[in-house]
């Protein structure tokens, strides 16, 4: 829901430097014996040739520059092509030639840590984390994601992006079981001056708060998932694909905890709080994320599951 600009990424890609260029030669190296030893053939060959060409810059190019290398890959296989049975075989052998499962092992669970993702990019109500885990046998810890990647660029019609970092979505298990090839209107990734507001958001029916605080049944609370107008045939909306709506519509008790909170932190309370405990109400932003329980600025919105909800609703409401 929430962009994350290309400034992030690759001050990220600059640390994991070294590890990114081991990667890189590795690729590089199998790809090469994979040419040498001759058994592909026609279009599959000519393919795994593009890939070596390209080896130099897959892992790390920008959304642009993938799409002029996407322009040359379909050339040579379709995605529709691609996607077929006859070509499993060799889709799985280029994933393997290029070290995606290695790479979700020893690699992605650190990079997205460094990122900032704590909340799946695409629904926000699913932690995607990074966690240290006890490995009994080795008496020792290691990391493991508690995530999925989704592939903006599908891996099953485009193998040779699926080491991409700017391809890469982490998301959580349910986003990206729904998504499966589904194209949706959400880029993760943008150039930081072309960050704006990105169109999503929660509107709550302020009649529903009314009576909500009438009859207080947070049943009667009601509110809608707003997306940004759908452009390009076979595109689907989010509410479509991973339910936000109603995802969000069984915690309807977060909506009701919030339309209390402002009734009772109006902004004069608000106020005499501060006075009254200077040292933990140290400023206004501080203030209003002890008061909702969350993130409240739409760029920490990666953090934490639910802050995306939670800051529109409470931006409604007048309470941040
Ligand atoms: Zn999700």
């Amino acid at each position: 829901m929430r962009t994350i600009p290309f400034s992030k990424v690759d001050r990220e890609i600059k640390k994991h430097d070294q590890a990114i260029q081991k990667y890189k030669a590795d690729l590089k190296q199998k790809l090469q014996l994979l040419v040498n030893k001759g058994s592909l053939k026609g279009p599959d060959i000519m393919y795994v040739k593009e890939l070596l060409k390209v080896a130099n810059n897959i892992i790390t190019a920008k959304p642009a520059t993938l799409a002029t290398y996407e322009k040359k890959f379909r050339r040579i296989i379709s995605p529709e092509t691609m996607k077929t049975k006859a070509k499993q075989k060799f889709r799985t052998l280029l994933i393997n030639t290029l070290g995606y499962s290695e790479r979700r092992k020893d690699f992605y669970p650190h990079y997205f840590k460094d990122i900032g993702i704590g909340a799946c990019i695409y629904c926000n109500s699913m932690l995607t984390v990074t966690v240290e885990k006890i490995i009994r046998k080795k008496r020792k810890t290691g990391a493991q994601a508690r995530f999925q990647v989704d592939h903006y660029l599908p891996k099953s019609e485009y193998p040779c992006f699926s080491i991409s970092l700017y391809n890469l979505y982490p998301t959580c298990a349910s986003c990206n079981n729904s998504k499966g090839s589904h194209k949706v209107q959400f880029q993760l990734y943008a150039e930081d001056a072309r960050i704006k507001n990105s169109g999503f958001y929660f509107e709550l029916n302020m009649v529903s708060v009314g009576v909500y605080l009438l009859y207080r049944d947070s049943g009667l609370i009601d509110f809608e998932f707003i997306e940004p107008k759908i452009a390009g045939k076979n595109v689907k909306s989010f509410n479509e694909v991973f339910a936000v709506e109603g995802i969000y519509k069984t915690q309807k008790g977060i909506a009701e905890e919030l339309i209390l909170k402002a009734e009772v932190y109006t902004p004069a309370y608000k106020k005499l709080l501060a006075g009254s405990f200077p040292k933990i109400f140290t400023s206004a932003s501080i203030t209003d994320r002890l008061i909702i329980g969350n993130y409240t600025s739409e760029s920490d919105l990666h953090k934490r599951p639910m802050a995306k909800f939670m800051i529109d609703i409470a931006i409604q409401l007048g309470l941040i």
